[in-house]
This record gives C-alpha cells, sequence and structure tokens, in this order.
C-alpha cells in the first residue's frame, strides 16, 4: 500500500498561467487518500495540489501505480483484452491515423507506451514501416512491448534525451499528460524532441465529463477542459491545429488535440477561470458524492471478505465430517 500522507508534498504555482492562488473544490479521491483538488483563480486549471514532490511520484509510479489502477504488475495477452486495451487502442490508433499522414520510415514516440498495443494497432495501418520509440517506467510493461512490437524502450524522457533519440515525426501522449508534475516544462520537453515538421497528438480526460469520485485519484494531477490544454499546449510553444471532444471506448469522456511546433515561442495568455466554472460546479458536486462512494466502496469489501470466510468454513466443515467417517 502507498501511504499518501507521509510522502513529501509541494505547494507550486500553476503551470499555465503562474498563478498562486486557488479554491479547494474536492478534499478526498476514489481510494480515500485525502487529496485536495483546486482550481486556479486566473486560468481555471483544475490540479491536485499540494502535489507529490518527484521522487515520491517515481517511487509511486515505479512500485504501486499498476497495483492500484488496473491491479496487474505484468502485462500478458488477458490483461489486455480484459481492460479493454485492444478496442481501446485500436480505436487511438484509427484516429490517429485519419489525422496524421502516416508513411514508412516515420519516427514515432509513445510516451506511456505501457504494453506496446498502440504500436501494434498502428502496424494495422501502416504496415511494418514506422519506428517505434517507446517511454515506460515499469520494465515489464517496457520489455512485453519490446518483444511484442520490436520497439525502442526508455524508462523516462531524461533517459532518451541521454540517448540522444530526437527528430520524431510523431510523438503521442495518449492519456498522460493529466499524470505528469508540470504539464507545460513536460511538453516544452517534447518540443525539443519533435523534428521541424513533425506532430503531437495529445488526449487527456475531459473534465467537463466528470461524473463520479472514481474521476478524483493520485495518479490525476491535471484536469483538462478543451481550453484549459489548449492554453498548456501554446505556452509550451505549439499551435493547435485540430481539438475535439470525444469518447473513446472503455475509457472516460476525453478531449484530444494535434499540434505543431510554433515558430515563435512569444506567447500571451488568453485563458481566464470564467470558462472552467461549471466543471469547477460538477467537481464541487462530485466531493460530496465521496463519502457515500467509499461507504459502498468498504460494503462491498466486507460481503467479498465475509463470502470467502464462509466458504474457507464450510470447506472445513467438510473436511472435518469426511475424517470422522
Ligand atoms: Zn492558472
Amino acid at each position: 500500500m502507498f501511504n499518501y500522507q507521509n510522502q513529501d508534498k509541494i505547494f507550486p504555482a500553476c503551470p499555465i498561467c503562474g498563478g498562486t492562488q486557488f479554491r479547494q473544490l474536492a478534499s478526498n479521491d476514489r481510494y480515500d487518500m485525502g487529496i485536495k483538488t483546486t482550481g486556479c483563480l486566473r486560468c481555471g486549471l483544475v490540479q491536485t495540489r499540494p502535489r507529490l514532490t518527484s521522487q515520491s511520484m517515481s517511487h509511486f509510479y515505479r512500485e504501486c501505480y499498476r497495483q492500484y489502477y488496473q491491479a496487474v504488475n505484468a502485462p500478458h495477452v488477458d490483461y489486455i483484452i480484459c481492460y479493454h486495451k485492444d478496442e481501446r487502442l485500436a480505436y487511438t490508433a484509427k484516429l490517429i491515423a485519419s489525422n496524421v499522414d502516416l508513411v514508412a520510415g516515420m519516427r514515432v514516440l509513445d510516451v506511456g507506451c505501457a504494453e506496446g498495443t498502440l504500436f501494434s494497432n498502428l502496424k494495422t495501418h501502416c504496415g511494418e514501416g514506422l519506428i517505434f520509440f517507446g517511454v515506460e517506467p515499469s520494465e515489464s510493461y517496457a520489455a512485453y512491448s519490446r518483444e511484442m512490437t520490436g520497439c525502442t524502450t526508455y524508462q523516462n524522457i531524461d533517459e532518451l534525451i541521454s540517448a540522444r533519440e530526437d527528430s520524431f515525426h510523431l510523438i503521442v501522449v495518449n492519456h498522460v499528460l493529466e499524470h505528469v508534475n508540470d504539464p507545460v516544462l513536460f511538453l516544452e520537453q517534447l518540443r525539443g524532441l519533435l523534428s521541424s515538421n513533425g506532430l503531437l497528438f495529445v488526449d487527456v480526460p475531459n473534465v467537463f465529463g466528470y461524473s463520479s469520485p472514481r474521476d478524483l485519484h493520485i495518479a490525476h494531477n491535471f484536469h483538462f477542459s478543451r481550453q484549459t490544454l489548449t492554453a498548456a499546449i501554446d505556452k509550451a510553444g505549439f499551435s493547435v491545429k485540430t481539438i475535439a471532444e470525444h469518447a473513446p471506448p472503455h475509457h472516460p469522456v476525453s478531449v484530444w488535440c494535434l499540434a505543431e511546433k510554433r515558430t515563435t515561442k512569444l506567447h500571451i495568455l488568453q485563458q481566464s477561470m470564467e470558462t472552467e466554472l461549471v466543471a469547477w460546479k460538477r467537481m464541487q458536486w462530485i466531493n460530496k458524492l465521496i463519502p457515500l462512494y467509499l461507504l459502498k466502496v468498504r460494503l462491498r469489501r466486507n460481503r467479498i471478505v465475509s463470502l470467502i470466510l464462509e466458504n474457507r468454513c464450510r470447506v472445513f466443515l467438510t473436511g472435518l465430517k469426511r475424517k470422522k467417517h
């Protein structure tokens, strides 16, 4: 188990606007860790505050993330089917292929490639011609993706930069941006890895579609909307080419975006909190549901434990009866 309360935490400024004033919108989360969700009073970006230090976050991703999130430490075929990853990533690959001209020889980087299911699905659109690279902190997932797709993997972005891997034609950030400690800094790093005419594909959960305490948890530091995602991408030195809301299968309602490098670094903040107020109200409403949700989870867990105990007692008593005879 991961002890959230004992971890080192920081109180950073808003990554989009540099604001330091926030309104608390929720005081707990789906795992009952006491995570606080706030809205920036300047640009409206919804974010966890305080946040874990990067060391604590790395420890969480290395040791605990997969167990909390999908209860699986090492991937296998059943896991891919059970978690609908094949269906989900087939959808994402089709979305990318319909909006990006995929040609043989292109260098494609998937940041957070997990078990490499996106690569397998991109192959169905472009054959064996694409050259795949993945960033994946979990070694068992990275090993699986290398074995299944022949990709090259790195544990993190810094390792990728040290290996002088750059000039990617397409960088995919699929349900990853909401996890990082500073999304603008993260996108700026990726900008440096993109070829001059390269494209960035980003997909994130849409905060305007949140409906349950399950939407708030330790792994998601940021909760974007169409507007705040545009502002983050713009600040990192990209121009948004296409942005749209969508409903990927077996995933939350999301916002996807395709962006290209902007030639000038000039950035003028045009985002204000007013556009996010409906999402804030939704978050405050979810916060009221959290105690009821956690009670339901506890009751269900107790019911499962009592069923297991009941079953063990029955097996034990049957064994005793057999011995007597
Ligand atoms: Zn802000």
